[in-house]
């Protein structure tokens, strides 16, 4: 069995596929403002349905799903491929060099809002399957697809969803390409994201602003209940007070300590990009503590006046935002508790106000299946790629592993410098193509996993 197959009938497709990510791209579908939604996902279905696969579009309290299915036999390897068909919105327009709705092909990359987040990476997928059975005839696992319509504004009803359709979406492995490549070019994979919790805290005084004299020493301050408060919860050095904050935390495996270490780091060219210079740390230390350990940020406080020149007032009240990223296995609601607990303990007058939240997620990096799909990248990019097992933000990876309680491995296709959500949003032509080989050869991996597992019962 050779893989050079894959190769050449790609190259022989190259127009064609190309034509069919520049027809999905034609197709606005921006779902913060509801443009173009229900055409797009009747159009995906449509092509989703030409390959031969069977699908649906599936109503939630917002955007539907696109869901489709390729299923040989129940006791198959199955698995899941999730993807999002929404964008976001061009603004500003001015600043594009081609319309932002057509896609244009300027040395070597195509320029469309949507190219790399989500429809280029989306499309190698289904196109990675097509070609797979053209070269095969037939696939050796399962392949369902879920594709939402709402990731880029936060997926308000993808857990709700997985929540009711367990049973639809069972599965082995759940495979995602959305995000960006390494900064250097090399092949990413992705074991998991940081959680988050959003809070407010608000302190009050009087219920106006009063002269700083004339009732000095007989109003309390709300922004002086805030600071106090607030230096209760965290020590100088960043060490969170709240008891129990760190209770559930996972450690990193020895695996995991390995993956970090082979993380590539250059603290000037992070120091330069993120406009701080004087990052003092190696790179074992930065990625432990950007996907390791959970952090305790303000990031927005407000009380009095803050304009030129001075106003003599005590301010009536004190208003501190926070977001508290959060690591395996901590739980957002329990982490909220305690902090709502601290706060009653030390000053029961400050209000706190849950915002929003996101669980942490991440799958082991001892897992059989993820050397069996590393490998797999590996033999297409003929480079070891990069491992890492969080990355610092979040997204709902939890939805797969907690909801439906299976691995989730995270292959972003497109270029570092994609410039999602940007003007000149652009998808290399190259790593496009490389989606669509890495999608074969996942599948293809896949395959001859599953017949191990199963002592070649199942072929
Ligand atoms: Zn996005």
């Amino acid at each position: 069995m050779t893989l050079d197959k894959i190769q050449k009938e790609l190259s022989n497709r190259k127009e064609e596929y190309l034509e069919q990510l520049f027809t999905l791209l034609r197709q606005k579908s921006i779902s913060t403002q509801n443009v173009g939604i229900t055409e797009c996902a009747q159009l995906l279905k449509e092509m989703m349905e030409e390959i031969g696969i069977e699908t649906q579009i599936m109503q939630t309290d917002g955007h539907p799903v696109v869901y489709g299915e390729l299923v040989k036999d129940e006791k198959y390897f199955t698995l899941l491929i999730y993807g999002h068909y929404d964008v976001q919105p061009p603004e500003p327009i001015d600043d594009w060099l081609s319309p932002p709705f057509e896609p244009t092909i300027r040395n070597g990359r195509i320029y469309c809002r949507g190219a790399g987040d989500n429809k280029g990476q989306l499309i190698a997928q289904l196109l990675g399957l097509k070609t797979y059975m053209k070269v095969y005839g037939d696939l050796p696992i399962n392949i369902k697809f879920i594709f939402e319509g709402e990731e880029e504004i936060g997926s308000p009803n993808l857990s709700s969803f997985v929540r009711e359709h367990k049973g639809l979406l069972k599965a082995d492995l759940v495979y995602t390409s959305d995000g960006s490549s390494h900064n250097s070019g090399a092949p990413l994979i992705l074991l998991g994201t940081r959680g988050c919790l959003d809070l407010e805290l608000k302190a009050k005084g009087a219920d106006r602003e009063n002269h700083s004299g004339n009732t000095g020493n007989i109003l309390p301050n709300p922004a002086w209940k805030l600071i106090n408060l607030l230096q209760t919860m965290c020590a100088q050095d960043g060490r969170v007070l709240v008891e129990g904050f760190y209770d559930h935390i996972l450690p990193p495996s020895k695996r995991e300590k390995e993956l970090l270490q082979k993380l590539p780091f250059d603290a000037e060219d992070i120091g330069n990009k993120v406009g701080y210079p004087y990052l003092d740390m190696n790179g074992e230390t930065y990625y432990h503590k950007l996907t390791m350990e959970p952090t305790f940020n303000i990031n927005g406080i407000q009380s009095g006046y803050t304009g030129d020149g001075i106003q003599t007032i005590i301010p009536s009240t004190a208003i501190v935002k926070m977001d508290v990223r959060l690591v395996v296995d901590q739980d957002p609601m329990d982490i909220f508790h305690k902090i709502q607990r601290h706060v009653k303990a030390h000053d029961p007058d400050i209000e706190i106000e849950f915002i929003s939240a996101m669980e942490p997620s991440r799958t082991s990096s001892d897992l059989e299946i993820v050397k069996v799909v590393t490998k797999a990248v590996q033999n297409v990019y003929q480079q070891e790629p990069l491992v890492q097992p969080s990355l610092g933000s979040s997204l709902p990876d939890y939805v797969w592993t907690k909801i439906l309680g299976v691995p989730s491995i995270i292959m972003p296709y497109a270029n570092f410098d994609q410039g999602n959500h940007s003007p000149n949003e652009n998808l290399d032509i190259e790593y496009f193509l490389n989606g669509i080989q890495c999608t074969c050869h996942v599948i293809h991996a896949l395959g001859e996993h599953a017949k191990h597992r199963n002592g070649e019962v199942l072929n």
